[in-house]
């Protein structure tokens, strides 16, 4: 065989090595960790250090420590480590000598050739600077790809019908969006746009300086000019924006922080998913700018995109997902691990160099959207039944997501949960798939909060709680076969008809509380219906007998579970529900 060529993502934060084993991409560990933290430091006998360790020491020596160095590739610069100094190019070849030592050290063999990624956005003083880099690394750098072309590759390498996708690429200090074509695993980029100086470090930057008002608020202390208190803050911003990616709440507690008069200054507060939104609202607003700019830049419409692939660990962010679904139409790609999709693509180019066969990488992902229903707008209107996501599809399993929701009257003593699977806005139109009620809730104001978690399994097993967040009291359902398809769901349902005929009522499917199986059809109609009669007192006569008409056939069809039956007169009444709400 012939050289094994290693595929680096040489990134600003963390950067990684992989290659193709026996046809399967392989991220190439070291000490069980996938990525190798982007800092070079010198400790404080002199010596060279990198990674995990470089990147501690940053907290408390930064004057020793360099990190985010890709961002001065290409310059004439030179940067302080320790009392000496270096150039950008022999910085970057400390943390590819590092990637190039873990390899050969899996590998049991020397390693001398490499596929490096770059930004598309590159400039040739940039790309020279870090073909350099692998140089003085002892690594021939046999091709350096753009990286949307690597994650491109990743994803559809044996795609043979020509596709366009868009390539969402948001790391830690830099962000690119790539329009491309990908066709028989050749990808072209027909325009990219992007700004390298944001990214995930500056959403830190706001936490930071949020906690930092905190404290001058609260305690009367400006904590900016203490390196170690900055360096705690820094950490535990970003902790709070790790949880809050998953998690509609963070707590922030930095215990003995600073000294003022001697007094220590303990920090703890809770930072809401809702309030860190709002902080880095202009940033997403430009990102979103960003994809118009891309787009117009290779001449296509949001609707030509058939598929999006997000890149970099800060698109793990919910509401990023959010925009991008929004503006689409359909949920981005991120099953594959968006911190080594492009070390993926840049071994998957390397084998295909080395004429290496390679399978398609595939991941175990959620093949569809579960989440609730809340009161919110729909189409500009008020609307109960508003779709909320919470796991969306495509997710990798396991997967645990956990969202906020609040109670809308005062004294409101129990909330009712219904847990849908599908991508309608509407919930009515995605199919329900459990429902429960949490009682006991405690006498206060509109807005107590509900906690909701799902968790869902490799086995589609969906495991739904939800809890108050005032008192902790939690109910909790299981789900079987949350990946059931609709399809499915209705032959269940048909079986389970037909199937108490016989008076044996087998309910597999929906195990929950034991409570009769009824179809998700005609809880649905059954919740038109209630919604329909809210209106009465409002609309006019007319309108209410050709309502009640509807009512009447619908409740007729419930009644004996004829399901296709419903579907006219439902769609029927939800048109004059549409109509008289608008
Ligand atoms: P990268 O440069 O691709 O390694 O991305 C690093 C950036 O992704 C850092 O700013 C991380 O804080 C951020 N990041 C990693 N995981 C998450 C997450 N779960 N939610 C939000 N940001 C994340």
């Amino acid at each position: 065989m012939n050289e094994i060529i290693i595929g680096v993502d040489l990134g600003t934060t963390n950067s990684e090595v992989a290659i193709v084993e026996e046809g399967k991409v392989k991220i190439i560990t070291d000490n069980d960790k996938k990525m190798l933290p982007s800092f070079v430091g010198r400790d404080d006998t002199g010596k060279v250090i990198v990674g995990e360790t470089a990147r501690n020491q940053y907290l408390v020596y930064p004057e020793r420590t360099v990190k985010s160095i890709k961002r001065l590739m290409g310059q004439n610069v030179q940067v302080n480590l320790a009392d000496q100094t270096y150039t950008p190019q022999e910085i970057s070849a400390i943390i590819l000598k590092k990637l190039k030592e873990i390899a050969e050290n899996y590998l049991q063999q020397p390693v001398s050739k490499a596929v490096i990624t770059v930004p598309a956005y590159f400039s040739d003083a940039q790309r020279q600077a870090t073909r350099e880099a692998g140089e003085i690394a002892g690594l021939d750098v046999v091709r350096m790809i753009n990286e949307p072309t690597a994650a491109a590759l990743v994803y559809d390498a044996e795609q043979t019908e020509p596709k366009h996708i868009v390539v969402f690429d948001l790391g830690g200090g830099t962000f690119d969006v790539s329009v491309a074509t990908i066709e028989s695993g050749v990808v072209e980029i027909l325009s990219s746009h992007g700004d390298n100086q944001l990214g995930g470090d500056d959403f830190d930057q706001q936490i930071i300086n949020f906690l930092l008002e905190y404290l001058k608020t609260n305690d009367q202390v400006d904590a900016s000019c203490n390196s170690k208190a900055m360096a705690r803050l820094t950490r535990a911003a970003e902790n709070a924006k790790l949880t809050l990616s998953d998690q509609p709440y963070a707590q922030i507690n930095e215990e003995y922080l600073l000294e003022k008069d001697g007094v220590a200054i303990h920090l703890s507060l809770e930072l809401s998913r809702v309030e860190y939104e709002q902080m880095i609202d202009d940033y997403i607003n430009s990102m979103m700018d960003t994809v118009h700019i891309a787009l117009k830049g290779a001449k296509l419409k949001a609707s030509e995109i058939n598929e999006i692939i997000l890149v970099g660990g800060s698109t793990r962010t919910p509401c990023i997902r959010t925009r991008l679904f929004n503006e689409f139409g359909f949920e981005p790609h991120g099953e594959i691990d968006a911190d080594l999709c492009v070390a993926m693509g840049a071994a998957i180019q390397a084998a295909m160099i080395n004429g290496q066969q390679v399978d398609t990488v595939l991941v175990d992902v959620t093949p569809y959207t579960y989440g609730t229903s809340a009161i919110g707008q729909l189409e500009g209107s008020d609307y109960p039944f508003v779709f909320t996501p919470i796991i969306n599809k495509n997710s990798v399993l396991p997967s645990k997501k956990t969202e906020a929701f609040t109670t809308n009257y005062h004294g409101q003593a129990f909330v009712d949960i219904s847990i849908y699977q599908g991508e309608n806005l509407d919930a009515l139109n995605n199919v329900k798939i459990g429902e429960f009620r949490v009682e006991g809730l405690q006498d206060v104001k509109a807005g107590n909060v509900i906690i909701l978690t799902l968790e869902l399994d490799l086995n589609g097993v969906l495991h739904v709680s939800a809890s108050e967040k005032s008192t902790g009291m939690e109910k909790s359902i299981t789900i079987k076969n949350a990946f059931s398809s609709v399809e499915n769901r209705k032959l269940e349902s048909a079986k389970q008809r037909i199937t108490s005929l016989f008076g044996k009522l087998d309910s597999t499917l929906y195990e929950q509380d034991d409570e009769p199986f009824v179809a998700p059809e005609i809880d649905s109609a059954r919740q038109l219906i209630a919604k329909a009669e809210g209106l009465f007192d409002h609309i006019s006569k007319e309108d209410k007998e050709d309502m009640t008409d509807l009512i009447k056939t619908i409740t007729k069809y419930a009644e004996i579970d004829n399901i296709d039956g419903l579907e006219n007169p439902v769609a029927q009444l939800k048109d004059i529900i549409y109509y008289l709400e608008s």
